[in-house]
């Protein structure tokens, strides 16, 4: 760091204020964490000079005897803590790791069957926005009106009806477990590949917090920086029948060079994933958000399907009579960093949206607990019903936001020059 403070102290001086805002904001975005100065470390490596397109013993470039080995641990320590036949760990990202997955089991044109945006899918899902509503012709599930929980007899229904290629399930703000069983079932009678995104909760099935999708998907993508505590990445796991399409789909297909320093730094967070105080890690966090959602409940906010079994939790704030925009505006006021939501038959726009979401990873990483669960839940229920437009509101926000940092500053992480 003391090279980068002598050469480009602009971006020094950005960096160390990332660093204040990450230590003084209380953070409950549900898909981030806060990595080990270890990952820091190997991403900021000299592999992030290194060209190594291919794969360990077959690259298109000379000089990659240490790209192999940073690669080949990454990939023994994906299958040995995951139980998977083979993994890919290129991919830059979740999109780009599903890119590759639908590459593999799909060709454009094909009836694609995933849960709809609205219902907590993700863009990858379908959505017309993104690759995959515009070259695949995507068929979108829903939950349950009453329990808002998926609707295992719609997707069948659809299945049946659609006779998709693939069936995708794995969302970006579910708060239950997903029957991986019944999905396997549904895709073997309609003949379809299944794929599991797993990004969201991949780093609670490392920790054993929550079942592991392998043994029933025939692919699983994932990111490797949300609970999983990893680089900004991707990852894909698969059955070894599949193994070579879907190296195939991530290189040639969909992307060049992988980032070495990237993939050295997901072996290093997946060694890590694989201790007991990981494991530790991933339980606490759920109890955590179990917590979160308990607590909110009594401020008044409806945790949809009634809580959680994961990390996240998604609150309808209707009762409250706050936009899901307003309560994240006024939170971000009081230095609490959590994302407005859609919640499922949402009336609002998605710009306004009726709840939030609010996940875990990142306080369970500073060391909180079930107690600062319950403060943080009556913090948010005190600010979410600040009005900003009345000096009286700002005056208690900026209140709030003074016991939001002495109650972070208790749970300090990182050493300066570790940034
Ligand atoms: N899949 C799911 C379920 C996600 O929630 C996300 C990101 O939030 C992604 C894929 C995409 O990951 P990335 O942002 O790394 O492309």
């Amino acid at each position: 760091f003391g090279a980068l403070e002598r050469d480009d102290p602009e971006i020094a001086d950005v960096l160390l204020d990332e660093l204040a805002r990450q230590r003084d904001t209380l953070t409950l975005i549900a898909s981030e964490s806060f990595t080990s100065p270890a990952v820091l470390a190997a991403l900021g490596s000299t592999l992030a000079n290194k060209y190594a397109e291919g794969y360990p013993g077959h690259r298109y470039y000379g000089g990659c005897a240490q790209a192999d080995r940073a690669e080949e641990l990454a990939v023994e320590r994906a299958r040995e803590l995951f139980g998977a036949d083979h993994a890919n760990v290129q991919p830059h990202s979740g999109a780009s790791a599903n890119l590759a997955a639908y590459a593999a089991l799909a060709e454009p044109g094909d009836p694609v069957l995933a849960m709809g945006l609205p219902h907590g899918g993700h863009l990858t899902h379908g959505s017309r926005a993104n690759f995959s509503g515009k070259w695949f012709h995507p068929i979108a599930y829903r939950v349950a009106p009453d329990t808002e929980l998926i609707d295992y007899d719609e997707v069948r229904d659809l299945a049946l009806a659609h006779r998709p290629k693939l069936i995708i399930c794995g969302a970006t703000s579910y708060p239950r477990l997903i029957d991986f069983a019944r999905f396997r079932e549904i895709a073997d009678e309609v003949g379809a590949y299944l794929l599991v995104d797993a990004a969201h909760f991949i780093g609670l099935v490392a920790g054993r917090a929550v079942p592991s999708p392998v043994p029933y998907a025939d692919v699983v993508t994932c990111t490797t920086h949300k609970a999983l505590r990893g680089p900004r990445g991707g990852m894909i796991l698969c059955r070894e029948e599949l193994a070579q399409r879907v190296d195939k789909a991530v290189f040639p297909f969909a992307q060049g060079g992988p980032m070495m320093h990237a993939v050295a730094a997901k072996a290093v967070a997946l060694r890590e994933a694989g201790t007991p105080a990981f494991q530790e890690y991933a339980h606490q966090t759920v109890r955590n958000a179990q917590a979160l959602a308990s607590w909110l409940t009594a401020e008044g906010m409806r945790p949809v399907t009634g809580g959680t079994d994961t990390h996240l939790a998604l609150l309808d704030l209707r009762e409250v009579g706050v936009s899901g925009r307003e309560a994240e505006a006024r939170c971000a006021a009081a230095g609490i960093a959590l994302n407005k939501n859609v919640i499922p038959y949402d009336p609002e726009k998605p710009a306004v949206a009726s709840g939030i979401r609010v996940g875990a990873p990142s306080v369970t990483s500073q060391g909180m607990r079930e107690d600062e669960m319950r403060r943080i839940a009556e913090l948010i229920g005190l600010a979410v019903r600040c009005d900003p437009q009345t000096a009286a509101g700002t005056s208690r926000l900026a209140g709030i936001g003074e016991e939001v940092t002495g109650l972070v500053r208790r749970f300090p992480f990182y050493q300066e020059q570790e940034v």
